[in-house]
């Protein structure tokens, strides 16, 4: 079988390299095309930290013990976080983000980069000189072929593939997504943009050091401001911020930052430093602690402060099908990642479920093809399974997110007030089996689970 993986983001780097553990490549060609020429340019791009929750570290670990001791060791690992309001830092309590010790791997504070280098690199390893991942390549259309019945991508460069599957892991504007839907469904963007960056931690040390947990989200009336480290292991914060040697790689001896910009029309890429600063300031301005620090100290051309990233946040209503069969009923389109579902940023699951996704596919499509000859068939009912498989864990997963989404929008003095209390309960009453929907996922139980409740041999 001919199979394309569209998109070299976290979804696509991990289906190339699930499909390849659990099909193998002897009976199958495994290919994977990226847009952007430089392999790392889309995460130069987007910049930043993220949260990696502990079922995404489980996912990756599925890959082998190198890739996920790398992704583990250029982490912060972070259990709790601590929250705080208004300008004078008041403590409202702590949340719990998921610690080793209960679900056996680690909730990680990490630059977005190091989660896509481990898994780019990876893949660039596996394939060494056979030149299955081509960059520069832009997909212009997808159509049927008469005469074979497979479906032929055409890239803007002129060139074309033919596939029996074609797997889009092109994010949030899929165009794969447009032949699963016929079109139907866009997302839509939020009025609100994520935004963030990175300073050394030297910066923030002062104020992170003495804190019982140095990942502290802010809340007030004019939204909110996170603060964590990002790539080093606590006990190696110091007020002095002294830098160890073992500091290199992508947020190596960094702190994250994050908070949210208001912005009617999608802000464009190139928004002047001095703009976002100043609708900042005009939140954050008189804050106290490390959120004034930043804000204030943002475009001034200070030493080790970086650049702020701009990430507009989409919605788009659920899917019906994350996958289609062409007419003929010969080769196959299916969505993994951002261009199945779009994850708020509040679930802190983006990454995990692209990669959950993945590894449920490859393992699913194994299933199917070892058990039936027809490989038609076969495939078919591999991405039917899969779909009734993931779309339910996703889909809740969102509207609980959605629902703690407000929580980031400006407030009245009145609504400020009632939310710090409701927020001061919650923390009283919450545990840590909070996370265990999220968190104690076993993509690979899940999968063997769901086939045996259908009857299936494994
Ligand atoms: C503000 C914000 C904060 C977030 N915070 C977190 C967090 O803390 N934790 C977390 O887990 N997730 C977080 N997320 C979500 C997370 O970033 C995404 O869910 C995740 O990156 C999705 O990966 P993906 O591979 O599906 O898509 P992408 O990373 O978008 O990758 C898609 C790839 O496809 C390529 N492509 C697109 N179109 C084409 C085409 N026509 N031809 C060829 N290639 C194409 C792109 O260049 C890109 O490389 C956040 C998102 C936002 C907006």
């Amino acid at each position: 079988m001919h199979i394309i993986v569209i998109g070299a983001g976290v979804a696509g780097c991990s289906s190339f390299l699930f499909l390849r553990k659990y099909l193998g490549t002897e009976r199958h060609t495994i290919r994977l095309f990226e847009s952007y020429t430089n392999p790392l340019d889309t995460q130069n791009v987007i910049g930043g930290g993220l949260s990696l929750a502990p079922n995404g570290v489980r996912t990756i670990s599925l890959l082998g013990v190198g890739i996920v001791q790398r992704v583990v060791s250029s982490g912060f690992e972070c259990s709790h976080a601590e929250v705080r309001s208004g300008a004078k830092g008041s403590k409202l309590g702590r949340i719990y983000m998921g610690s080793r010790a209960r679900y056996g791997w680690p909730n990680l504070l990490i630059h977005r980069a190091s989660v896509h280098e481990a898994l780019l690199a990876e893949a660039l390893s596996q394939d060494a000189e056979d030149g299955n991942i081509q960059f520069g390549k832009k997909v212009a259309s997808i159509e049927r072929v008469e005469e074979t019945g497979q479906l032929q991508v055409t890239f803007e460069d002129g060139t074309a593939e033919r596939a029996d599957l074609i797997i889009g892991a092109d994010g949030v504007h899929s165009k794969v997504r447009d032949l699963v839907t016929d079109q139907e469904t866009r997302p839509e963007y939020q009025g609100l943009t994520g935004l963030g960056g990175l300073v050394d931690l030297s910066v923030l040390a002062p104020y992170l050091a003495g804190a019982e947990d140095p990942c502290i989200m802010t809340f007030g009336e004019k939204g909110w401001f996170g603060v964590a480290p990002c790539g080093i292991r606590r006990e190696r914060i110091t007020a002095d911020a002294k830098v160890s040697a073992e500091a290199t790689g992508p947020g190596k001896n960094e702190a994250m930052w994050w908070s949210v910009y208001s912005s009617e029309e999608v802000p464009p890429r190139d928004t002047p430093q001095s703009v976002i600063k100043a609708q900042l300031v005009s939140r954050f301005g008189d804050y106290e602690g490390a959120v004034g620090r930043i804000v204030n100290a943002l475009d001034t051309g200070e030493e080790g402060i970086g650049k702020v990233r701009l990430l507009p946040r989409f919605t788009m209503p659920f899917l019906k099908e994350w996958h289609k069969t062409s007419e003929a009923g010969k080769a196959s389109v299916v969505l993994v990642g951002d261009a199945a579902h779009i994850q708020p940023p509040e679930s802190g699951q983006g990454v995990s479920f692209a990669m959950e996704d993945s590894a449920a596919l490859a393992m699913l499509l194994k299933h199917y093809l070892d058990a039936n000859d027809n490989a038609v068939k076969s495939v078919q009912q591999a991405l039917s399974d899969y779909t009734e498989l993931r779309k339910p864990r996703v889909e809740a997963i969102i509207l609980e997110a959605l629902s703690r989404a407000d929580h980031k929008k400006e407030k009245g003095p009145w609504e400020k007030w009632a939310m710090d209390w409701v927020m001061w309960l919650y923390f009283k009453t919450a545990t840590e089996a909070q996370n265990d929907l999220e968190s104690k996922y076993n993509v690979e139980e899940a999968v063997r689970s769901y086939l045996q409740a259908k009857g299936k041999k494994i």
